[in-house]
């Protein structure tokens, strides 16, 4: 087969050339920069399908979705044509003040989508900014309820719902968010539900979801204080793949109606069929107040977000100009036109692909695979929500002791399966295993074969006591 990238290959020249600018121009995030610039980075300069390119042409699996979005693949016709039409009309034009039909349709077929009851739809840019929003609504909704005093959120403990302040806020992960303490709003945290190390000391078969109901608990302890819990749905993405078990999201929900409190749904990683259905609500019947959507809403291609919300939560931002009831937020980009187009071909691929139909087949087969690395001496538990999973390694099987965090345990497995074709990213000591919705059978099994080998690998050698060079 001809390489379609030949031109997307760089001379070595320029490839050290864009190795040193990188090193001496580029802050990349989630990155220790001490580490980085001692190695040539890997340079991604194509990609199609499920597969991505290095500058030398070099094939590999796009094994976490370029970072969790990536749904039908990489330059799908359908998807590229329609950002080249807009482009040929528009490539940006404002929210405020003006309207754009691709924002139109785009909002209209997400409400026509979305789980029942959410009836607006508010753009924004990415993630984190479409958790900004939630949290501004929901605060002002009360504000505007004649209930000011509900100034605080109900988050879970290793939840993560972005970088920027008020996402840090509502985050439960110690490791990036405990520095900046000083500079957050307070926020109630109920345990996660992470069944493998259960906060509570429980065991799954007979908790009865305690860990859920904690948050009713913290809603009686704070009454009248609460605007909103917020929740992953399903899947605690970022703190580890960590899977809730099934009831989880509805109990919650249950607590949040016996207090007439808000139920925000951060759906940015788990929207868009990753967990076998379009949203993760949809799995517990569960309709939320505020849905954020932004990672797979345009497929993986362009930077779009959009927070969902209900006609009571719109309503109480009506008034006369001097009622102090608008909302004064938006970004310069939001509602961009090309992101909207994407967007909307994307939706038409999962019909025209019948992407949700290809799934289950695809889903049981990650079980199988995750069935045989549970029994793997290195794995300690395994977790999955449709084609999202996580493997956690350990040290010790037994007594589920984790490697030391300077040991880089999850990021040396991923770099090791760089060598098997494969690209993925780890989340401290789990590994990711994410690819595109299109991903092909074959390629599924090569993907965790690739996993596997590379957990086979690099810890044995580890296990037999060394940590020298590590660091
Ligand atoms: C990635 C992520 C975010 C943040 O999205 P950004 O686009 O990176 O700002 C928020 N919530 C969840 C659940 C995520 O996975």
């Amino acid at each position: 087969m001809s390489d379609p990238f030949q031109s997307n290959r760089l001379t070595p020249d320029e490839r050290r050339q864009l190795a040193d600018w990188d090193r001496r121009f580029v802050w990349h995030p989630f990155t220790q920069h001490a580490l980085w610039n001692k190695a040539d980075p890997l340079m991604i300069t194509a990609g199609l399908g499920e597969y991505v390119f290095d500058a030398d042409g070099n094939r590999y699996i796009d094994g976490h979705s370029s970072l969790w979005c990536n749904i039908h693949g990489h330059r799908r016709p359908e998807i590229d044509r329609a950002i080249v039409e807009q482009l040929g009309r528009i490539a940006h034009t404002t929210q405020l003040g003006l309207a754009s039909p691709p924002a139109i349709r785009l909002a209209r077929r997400l409400i026509e989508i979305a789980p029942a009851g959410l009836t607006k739809v508010f753009y924004s840019d990415d993630g984190s900014t479409s958790l900004e929003v939630a949290c501004k609504l929901a605060y002002a909704y009360w504000h505007h309820r004649n209930q000011p005093r509900r100034d605080r959120f109900i988050a879970l403990r290793e939840a993560y719902h972005g970088d920027t302040l008020g996402a840090v806020s509502l985050g439960g992960i110690d490791l990036f968010h405990r520095i900046y303490k000083p500079l957050l709003f307070k926020t109630e945290f109920a345990p996660s539900p992470y069944c493998y190390r259960c906060p509570l000391g429980k065991c799954r078969e007979t908790c009865n979801l305690a860990c859920a109901d904690e948050v009713g608990r913290l809603l009686d302890e704070n009454r009248d204080r609460i605007a909103a819990v917020v929740v992953e749905p399903l899947m605690q993405a970022a703190g580890g793949m960590i899977a809730a078990p099934p009831g989880h999201l509805r109990r919650i929900r249950e607590h949040c109606d016996r207090h007439g409190v808000l139920l925000i749904a951060d759906e940015v990683a788990t929207g868009f069929g990753r967990t076998g259905r379009l949203f993760a609500c949809e799995h517990e019947s569960v309709s939320p107040d505020l849905l954020c959507i932004s990672k797979g809403l345009t497929g993986g291609y362009l930077p779009l977000a959009a927070t969902l919300t209900t006609e009571s939560i719109y309503e109480t931002f009506l008034g006369p100009i001097d009622s102090g009831r608008t909302f004064y937020h938006g970004h310069t980009f939001t509602g961009n036109p090309l992101g909207c187009a994407a967007a909307l071909a994307s939706l038409d691929v999962f019909e025209s692909d019948r992407t949700l139909d290809r799934l289950p087949a695809k889903i049981h087969r990650l079980a199988e695979h995750l069935r045989r690395l549970a029994e793997n001496p290195h794995v300690g538990d395994v977790r999955q929500c449709g084609l999202m999973a996580g493997v956690e390694v350990v040290r010790d099987k037994t007594t589920r002791e984790s490697y030391p965090y300077a040991m880089q345990v999850g990021a040396r497995i991923c770099y090791h399966a760089r060598g098997l074709g494969v690209i993925i990213r780890p989340l401290a000591d789990t590994i990711v295993i994410m690819p595109p919705l299109v991903i092909s059978p074959e390629n599924l099994n090569l993907l965790v074969r690739a996993v596997e080998q590379s957990i086979n690998a690099v810890l044995p050698d580890l296990s037999r006591g060394t940590t020298d060079g590590l660091e």
